[in-house]
Order: structure tokens, then C-alpha cells, then sequence
């Protein structure tokens, strides 16, 4: 594939936990196919919330997906057609590597529309890498807000529930609740 002269465009969906990041990637892609523009899915392999081979929302809305390890696999899945594929979606885009950076700028430069969806803080309330880079070579960023579940407020945290300190624990039910910046208690 050759670098072409239509420039591509990346979008970032970011916020917390059940702040309607995976519904606004599957609103995109399903608008992206009524279109009639060919749409490829990827997630990491380790968020098997819901279905191994489908991206999922919390409300249970559900669009194929392709499973991947890393980035590396991501490469090797993609660029082989890479020339029939036009929008390229990415869940849970914080469970990537660093690669993921440059693996979308070169996507963008040839054209694509790269569409991403990922937290953009750790349940301690830290940048969730490698999503802070990807917001800064966003053409548009998207940051929702979740339903703060202690007073009702907009929610940017995800609190994260019970003692384990293990970064990447996914999808166990009652382990994570949104939170407003008053009520996250990232220290608990
Ligand atoms: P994300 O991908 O950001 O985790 P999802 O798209 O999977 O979010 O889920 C969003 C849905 O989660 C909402 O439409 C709503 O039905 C449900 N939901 C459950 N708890 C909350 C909450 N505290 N705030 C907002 N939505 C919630
Ligand atoms: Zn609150």
C-alpha cells in the first residue's frame, strides 16, 4: 500500500468506565457500513468481557471484531488488506502497546479512518498509556462522561472496587463503578 493523497483521520473516544466508549465505536462503524465504507474490528485478546469475537457495550450492543494479542498481530492481521479496508476500529485501545501511536499514523497516511475507543485513566486516576498520545494525534477527540453511581454527577474516574492491585483485570462484574473527580477514592 502506497502512502496516498487523501488524507485519513483519527478519532479517539476516551472517558471512564461505562461512559458509553464501545456504543459511540459501534454507532461510528454501523454508520460507517450503512455508507457502504468496508469497516475492519480489532480488540485486544485479554477483554473477553462479553464475546470473544465481537466488540460489546455494557448495554449489550454487539459488532464483530477481530481478537488480537498486541499491536505486532494487530500489523500482521491488517496490512496484508490493508488496501480493502477503509475504517478501522480499535476497542479498549489502553490495553495496546506504545506501537499503537505509530501504527495509526501510518494508517492515517494511507488513508484510513482510524477510530478508537479506550480509558484515558487508570482506576488510580493516572494517564491509562498509550491513549494520552493518541488524544494528541486525534483529528478529533471525543471525551464522554459516565454517571457517577454514588450522586449522580458526570463521572470522568473509574473506581475501582475491593483490594487487588492488578492494572489490567477486565470485565469481572462489581469490580469497577464510575465515579465523579468528589466521590473517587483512588487510595481505597
Ligand atoms: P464503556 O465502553 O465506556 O465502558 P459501554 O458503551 O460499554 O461503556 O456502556 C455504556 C452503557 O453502560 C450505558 O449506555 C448504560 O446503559 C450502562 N451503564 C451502566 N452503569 C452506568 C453508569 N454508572 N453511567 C452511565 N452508564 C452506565
Ligand atoms: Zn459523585
Amino acid at each position: 500500500a502506497s502512502v496516498t493523497s487523501h488524507p485519513g483521520r483519527i478519532e479517539v473516544i476516551t472517558g471512564p468506565m461505562f461512559s458509553g466508549k464501545s456504543e459511540e465505536l459501534i454507532r461510528r462503524l454501523k454508520r460507517a457500513r450503512i455508507a457502504k465504507r468496508r469497516v475492519a474490528c480489532f480488540k485486544p485478546d485479554f477483554d473477553v468481557r462479553y464475546h470473544r469475537t465481537a466488540i460489546a457495550s455494557h448495554s449489550a450492543q454487539t459488532l464483530d471484531a477481530i481478537t488480537v494479542a498486541n499491536v505486532a498481530e494487530l500489523r500482521s492481521v491488517l496490512m496484508p488488506r490493508i488496501d480493502e479496508v477503509e475504517v478501522i476500529g480499535i476497542d479498549e485501545a489502553q490495553f495496546f502497546d506504545s506501537a499503537l501511536v505509530s501504527f495509526s499514523s501510518e494508517l492515517v497516511h494511507l488513508g484510513k479512518r482510524i477510530i478508537l475507543a479506550g480509558l484515558d485513566t487508570t482506576f488510580t486516576g493516572e494517564p491509562f498509556p498509550p491513549v494520552p498520545d493518541l488524544l494528541a494525534i486525534a483529528d478529533e477527540v471525543i471525551k464522554l462522561s459516565a454517571v457517577c453511581v454514588c450522586c449522580g454527577s458526570p463521572a470522568i474516574h473509574t473506581q475501582r472496587l475491593g483490594s487487588n492491585q492488578s492494572l489490567v483485570l477486565v470485565g469481572a462484574a462489581g469490580l469497577y463503578e464510575a465515579r465523579c473527580r468528589a466521590c473517587f477514592q483512588p487510595w481505597v
